[in-house]
């Protein structure tokens, strides 16, 4: 099978983006996973710190390597917004494949040489294991947020991207774009939409020269999307939008069958509702194409 480094190559080739999906329970991972497989296209799942507590480091491990194994599929584990070294040598141990190893709220030269010993710790642990870091500031919190945060201060620069880059030795690089972790309510009722700096997007790919992820995914605008794909976004994060579809269909599932207490019966319209996310992003990912890579 081929590995999450020659994928991200393929993807950059075809010019197209491989989709991230935070998870934090079996419902989530099951809808991420059915949305992938009918499409026919890799797919990344990511858990942060909160939600690899929730799940269980060794356990989400287990889980998605046995999709891989017994499906033949190209599914893999993300070590999303990791903020310390021994959360990151956790899962390097577990058998994570990537992880985002996210000291953005540092000074910059304190991201810069801290990122640089973890680079060097995780590879010595796992050396295909591929490091992402992070540089500007796009918010926290994949949920609902009351208002827009001051998105300008934090943008990053291509000569930031750089040093950044130069002086860590990450595979992957996330900068600040316009991108925003979270969304408005404005944006969940389909209102308002992000919009990103697509410029900045490609000065910095040319700058950074490595692969680039775009966080915050959620409530972007489609085209803004296909064009920080062309410009040199590999991988795109989706949480809130998960999270949001989660909800709703929980509420279904519970409205439908208002005396059932059967976990299995309750929850199928959770899944479909997410599923139902991660193929309309998946095939924004993919420039509409719904095999563009082909599993
Ligand atoms: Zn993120």
């Amino acid at each position: 099978m081929q590995s999450l480094r020659d994928l991200l190559q393929e993807a950059q080739k075809n010019g197209v983006a491989i989709g991230h999906f935070n998870i934090s329970d079996l419902v989530l991972l099951k809808a991420v996973f059915a949305g992938a497989q009918e499409l026919k296209l890799p797919v990344l799942v990511g858990l942060s710190e909160g939600e690899r507590e929730f799940v269980g480091v060794r356990q989400i491990a287990a889980l998605v390597k046995s999709l891989r194994e017994e499906f033949d599929y190209p599914i893999f584990l993300n070590a999303d917004h990791t903020h310390s070294l021994a959360k990151g040598v956790e899962a390097a141990k577990a058998g994570f494949d990537s992880i985002v190893f996210d000291l953005s709220a540092l000074p910059f030269e304190e991201n810069i040489r801290q990122t640089k010993q973890a680079v060097e710790a995780l590879k010595a642990i796992n050396p295909s294991m591929l490091v992402e870091g992070e540089i500007g500031d796009i918010g926290t919190g994949s949920e609902i947020h009351d208002h827009a945060p001051d998105l300008k201060k934090g943008l990053s620069t291509p000569a930031e991207a750089k040093q950044f880059v130069d002086g860590t030795g990450v595979d992957i690089l996330a900068p600040a774009v316009g991108n925003m972790h979270g969304m408005l309510m404005s944006m969940v009722e389909g209102e308002t939409k992000k919009h990103l700096d697509i410029e900045r997007i490609g000065a910095i790919k040319k700058a950074a020269g490595v692969f680039m992820t775009l966080h915050g995914g959620s409530g972007t605008d489609d085209g803004d999307l296909h064009k920080a794909i062309a410009g040199g976004i590999n991988i795109v994060h989706v949480n809130t939008e998960l999270r949001v579809a989660w909800r709703h269909g929980l509420e279904q599932g519970l409205a439908k069958h208002p005396e059932e207490v059967v976990p299995y019966k309750i929850l199928p319209p959770a899944v479909d509702a997410v599923k139902e996310v991660v193929l309309s992003r998946l095939r924004v990912f993919n420039g509409g194409r719904h095999f563009a890579q082909g599993v």
